[in-house]
């Protein structure tokens, strides 16, 4: 399979439908937005399935225009992008119908689930992969464009301070620095903005953090509870994890997030400097991820899902 493969399906189809996972971040709603942006470019219309849209990024261009369900029963082409599982994906009965499907993706834990795959483990976001891909397809990278991109690399690449990070990742930057993006404007909002909910999310998360195992592993949660009272809204625990990664000697950080009752959302880092793959770990609760960054969903209470995790930790810390 090539990226022609790709522009061939995607100029044969009329109705196309664009996804991504559950819980976007800043790579699924950047990889989305400029992908319906791109395809407008080539003449098509798509519909943007989101169905919890961060606030932060209401910013981007097309934003507005994505829809939480759409009335097309089947659609030629369905592209799911920065998604590595069929389970976690938001719109998934419009994927299951449609004619063709494609996965874009940047997981190494990639199931394939598309009738073509282009999946690069090694890229730091999925909008870096898009970027290479609209290039290939001639597709000018304009501010618009740019910044959807560049808003899924800042944010998947913690502000381009994760090893992901790419020569490619500097110049293609570079390049939307020269077509007068504003890059620190995009920066600020994205990584160094906080609503007022998040902090206090992060206020009790920090509260709570445990070190554990000698401080080799950081623990902290949140509740449903906790999400209510502070007002939380979509996207508010976004980045509590990076916190307890950050302390001297830890070498896993985890933060659990209740998605219903007794049933938590995992997520887990890999300390710096410690040769620790996350995405194994979370593997085995049936989740995945990156080497240094992964998810995975685990029931029990705080303290059950808390001990299941850390029995599987101590092995390889
Ligand atoms: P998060 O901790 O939610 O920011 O996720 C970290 C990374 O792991 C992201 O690349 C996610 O896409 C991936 N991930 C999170 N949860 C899961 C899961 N349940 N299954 C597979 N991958 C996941
Ligand atoms: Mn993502
Ligand atoms: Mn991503």
């Amino acid at each position: 399979m090539t990226l022609d493969d790709i522009l061939v399906e995607i100029n044969h189809a009329e109705k196309i439908v664009i996804m991504a996972h559950e819980t976007p971040d800043g790579d699924a709603i950047g990889s989305m937005l400029s992908m319906n942006l791109a395809l407008k470019k080539l003449g098509k219309e798509a519909d943007v399935i989101v169905r919890e849209f961060p606030r932060t990024f209401a910013f981007l261009p097309g934003a507005k225009e994505v829809k939480s369900n759409s009335d097309i029963e089947q659609y030629d082409l369905a592209v799911s992008l920065d998604c590595a599982d069929l389970k976690r994906l938001v719109g998934k009965e419009y994927f299951e119908s449609a004619k063709k499907t494609i996965v874009i993706d940047h997981h190494g834990t990639n199931m394939m689930y598309g009738d073509l795959n282009f999946v690069n483990p090694v890229s730091p976001a999925c909008c870096e992969i898009l970027a290479g891909m609209f290039e290939y397809f001639d597709i000018e990278i304009d501010s618009e464009i740019g910044s959807c991109i560049l808003t899924g690399i800042i944010t998947d690449t913690g502000g381009f301070k994760y090893s992901s990070v790419t020569p490619e990742t500097f110049e293609f930057t570079a390049e939307l620095l020269r077509k007068g993006v504003n890059v620190s404007d995009i920066y600020q909002r994205v990584l160094e903005t906080r609503r007022k909910s998040n902090f206090e999310l992060l206020r009790r998360a920090m509260n709570r953090l445990e070190l554990l195992e000698d401080g080799k592993i950081a623990f902290t949660y949140i509740n449903k509870k906790d999400e209510e009272e502070v007002h939380a809204e979509t996207g508010d625990h976004e980045g509590i994890v990076e916190n307890g990664r950050s302390i001297e000697g830890v070498r896993v950080s985890v933060f659990i997030r209740e998605k219903e009752e007794n049933i938590y959302k995992v997520s887990m880092r890999a300390g710096n400097g410690f040769n620790i793959n996350v995405s194994d770990i979370c593997y085995i609760f049936g989740g995945g991820g990156h080497p240094r960054a992964a998810g995975a969903v685990v029931s029990g209470t705080v303290e059950q899902v808390k001990e299941k995790l850390v029995k599987e930790i101590k092995k390889v810390i």
